[in-house]
């Protein structure tokens, strides 16, 4: 899980140039400070490489960077696509287990339920009114979405990236480690918070940046690898689950789509969208550059080459967690325990910004 050192950042990060250079400019006016870090995950399906790599990876690195490092299982996101409620409470508990088991400490870190925190619902509906309907609209995510819906399409759906910007702003985060496809969904946010200070005459929202990977920030699937790996609307075959057997594994990275270069060539590169995504995936893998995966495989006689020792990479990743995994699982009121107190932990910290919310909105009887 490393990143391919000093020279070369792993993150990319909003406003990184900006804070250190006020920071050389002004060396006492911008201290260096442990940032507070948020993000959410959805409790859909069985995660994938794409959350694992995009997402879950970046987590546990900031666990220990973060002041505090807050983590939400978004069931309340969740339930903006058609789905079974037995299944949700479920996949709840599966989430926690995998996210415990891929190295999340509840001691060093915040790890919780987002509905049992209300404040995120208040809070959804209080930044709805800085919040343009046409903005919305165009958020690819609704688009994509509500196409692929059969029957209905939720106004949740279209609501999401309020509650998404309640989620953060609640926690006055400063960082957001999310994948590429939420970038949009980050600029809306921070468009919210901007406008929602304009608007009530305090900088009381921190406008958050986002953290997002160099390399695996979008982890294409398989057998389409023009389309990211995605829990909703992805190809079974094409999508790499990070609890599948080791066999399975290699199945389906061995049967990856790559293209039929003649003789064949193992580069990154935009025309050549499979072989680019192996590369990137087994970078990650490694802990190392896309540059030395593609060193490596010089005298590679092929694509089974790359997929072999891609497949060896991956599987030596996730493996440990599998078995991590289902120790964890087998306890639930252990999991639930984690739940419980990571609630409390955000509780108290939300209460607080929405507190400050509700007096600037002048709502509830004025303060004393
Ligand atoms: P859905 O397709 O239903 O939106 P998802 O697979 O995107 O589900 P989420 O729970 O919405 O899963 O995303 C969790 C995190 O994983 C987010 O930070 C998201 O940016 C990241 N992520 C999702 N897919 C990928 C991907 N293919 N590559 C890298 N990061 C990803
Ligand atoms: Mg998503």
């Amino acid at each position: 899980m490393g990143g391919s050192g000093r020279d070369s950042p792993r993150f990319n990060c909003a406003n990184d140039g900006l804070r250190e250079n006020l920071r050389r400019l002004v060396p006492n006016t911008l201290p260096p400070r442990m940032p507070v870090i948020f993000s959410g995950i959805q409790p859909t399906g069985t995660k994938h490489l794409g959350n694992y790599i995009g997402a879950i990876r970046q987590y546990v690195e900031g666990q220990d960077r973060g002041d505090p490092a807050i983590f939400c299982i978004v069931d309340l996101h969740a339930i903006t696509n058609p789905y079974d409620p037995a299944e949700l409470r479920r996949s709840v508990y599966d989430l926690t287990a995998l996210l415990v088991a891929s190295g999340l400490d509840p001691a060093r870190c915040v790890l919780f339920r987002q509905s049992d925190v209300k404040e995120h619902t208040e809070l959804c509906w209080l930044l709805a009114s800085v919040t343009a309907t046409g903005e919305l609209n165009r958020m690819h995510q609704f688009r994509d979405k509500s196409v692929a819906q059969r029957e209905l399409v939720s106004s949740g759906l279209l609501f999401y990236p309020v509650l998404q910007a309640a989620d953060v702003l609640a926690y006055r985060a400063h960082e957001v480690p999310v994948g590429e496809d939420q970038r949009e969904h980050l600029e809306l946010m921070r468009d919210v918070a901007r406008r929602f200070n304009s608007r009530f005459g305090e900088e009381l929202l921190v406008v958050p940046d986002h953290r997002i990977p160099v390399v695996g920030a979008r982890i294409m699937d398989l057998q389409n690898p023009d389309r990211k790996m995605s829990t909703t609307g992805g190809s079974e075959e094409g999508t790499v689950y990070v609890l599948d057997e080791p066999k399975v594994i290699e199945k389906k990275i061995k049967r990856a789509v790559t293209d039929a270069d003649d003789p064949p060539r193992i580069a990154k590169d935009p025309a050549k969208p499979g072989v680019s995504n192996l590369i990137d995936i087994m970078a990650v893998a490694r802990g190392v550059s896309p540059e030395q995966v593609v060193a490596d495989l010089a005298q590679a006689r092929g694509y089974g080459d790359l997929k072999a020792a891609t497949a060896e990479a991956v599987i030596a990743m996730l493996a440990p967690v599998k078995v991590r995994y289902e120790e964890l699982r087998a306890d639930e009121a252990a999991l639930e325990q984690i739940l419980a107190s990571g609630a409390e932990k955000a509780r108290s910290i939300a209460a607080q910004t929405l507190a400050d919310v509700r007096r600037v909105m002048a709502l509830g009887p004025p303060p004393s």
